[in-house]
């Protein structure tokens, strides 16, 4: 998989999002990522059909296909031949998680969106309560794996201290900010562009619409069928998306970028000299070697201040870009999320 997406269309097989008419109202849509699972789709599905299906409300289930190599998709023409609510949408080459699951969301049309891996490890059942939490008044409610069944050193662990990170620079305290099962009102997702491996910090990406956060305990199985795609390469993906996360939010918070600052006295310096030596005493002669040798150095401390001003004036752009692009990450919208968490539910 690769980080890199090209503008959303060009991504598809044409002709491969299919379903019902466009105009239907849909209450829930499901979106899942599908990557080799061929063995756990029917299961999953039959599990779908039983729990959501059960609600008595309209829903469709869309299944990204991340150009599986094994039969995955075929197995979904079936199941959509079976279920008219379910639709896919096939991508042109392995993307990953986070692009599918974005795919999904574009797709999607239900006033209620609920993500979920397709390895069964999320356990269906748990969608009903998933949206009843929801409709308490919330916008996004983040699924607990409390009792995980996942490695401890290699998940675990590493997925412990990236949601204390997390809670650090957001001030949110979400327990497991990476476990996929999550309900979103669409209003939220609708224009969170997303990519890398951002998917799992979508609470905390739209907090800075003011998002209305709750948790649930979910169940979480092991996986019986397939292998995890979870590497030491989407490992440091996920480090590099919190990295760019934490610098974004520091720049932004100070009066001025830190390079900027840091080019003071680089700049200051040299000009003090530079007066000193026009204005102060006549001893103080240009014709001095100590002199000269002053004025080449001074030269070359305030050409650093320059180029430290240069990089806060960039450092300056990147935050400035970044507030005006849909992908907020930045502590500016950060800091709204204390008022948000501690609202409460909305009425809805
Ligand atoms: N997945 C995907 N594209 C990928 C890798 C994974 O769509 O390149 C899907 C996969 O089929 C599953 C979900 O994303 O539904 C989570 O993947 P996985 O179980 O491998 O990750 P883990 O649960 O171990 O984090
Ligand atoms: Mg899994």
């Amino acid at each position: 998989s690769s980080g890199f997406s090209p503008p959303s269309g060009s991504r598809y097989d044409s002709g491969s999002a299919g379903g019902s008419g466009r105009a239907e109202q849909v209450e829930i849509s499901l979106v899942i990522p599908v990557y080799d699972e061929e063995e756990n789709l029917p299961v999953l599905h039959a599990e779908i059909a039983e729990h959501v299906g059960g609600m008595g409300v309209s829903w469709e289930v869309i299944y990204v296909d991340d150009r599986s190599k094994d039969r995955s998709f075929e197995v979904l023409l079936q199941l959509r031949e079976e279920d008219p609510h379910v639709r896919i949408v096939r991508f042109r080459r392995n993307f990953g998680q986070t692009p599918a699951m974005s795919a999904g969301f574009e797709h999607s049309r239900g006033r209620v969106v609920v993500t979920l891996d397709a390895d069964l490890q999320n356990d269906p059942k748990d969608i009903p309560a998933l949206v009843a939490k929801l409709r308490e008044g919330y916008d996004i409610v983040v699924g607990w794996r409390k009792n995980r069944q996942d490695g401890l050193m290699l998940r675990k662990v590493p997925s412990r201290i990236a949601n204390r990170m997390i809670a650090r620079i957001s001030g949110a305290t979400v327990h497991d900010t990476g476990c996929t099962l999550k309900a979103f009102r669409r209003e939220l997702i609708a224009n969170l562009a997303i990519y890398g491996e951002q998917h799992r910090f979508l609470p905390v990406l739209s907090l800075a619409s003011g998002a209305r956060i709750a948790e649930m305990v979910v169940n979480h199985r092991p996986r019986i069928h397939g292998v995890s795609k979870y590497g030491i390469g989407r490992a440091a993906r996920v480090a590099l998306d919190l990295l760019t996360m934490k610098m974004l939010s520091s720049f932004a918070k100070g009066p001025l970028p830190y390079f900027t600052m840091l080019s003071l006295p680089f700049v200051a310096i040299p000009i003090l000299y530079f007066a000193i030596g026009f204005l102060g005493p006549e001893s103080l002669s240009f014709s001095t070697r100590w002199a000269q040798a002053m004025i080449v150095t001074l030269g070359l401390t305030s050409m650093a201040g320059v180029y430290f001003i240069l990089l806060g004036l960039l450092a300056e752009l990147v935050v400035k870009l970044n507030m005006r692009s849909d992908r907020p990450m930045s502590s500016r919208h950060l800091s709204v999320r204390k008022a948000a968490l501690s609202a409460g539910p909305a009425p809805v």
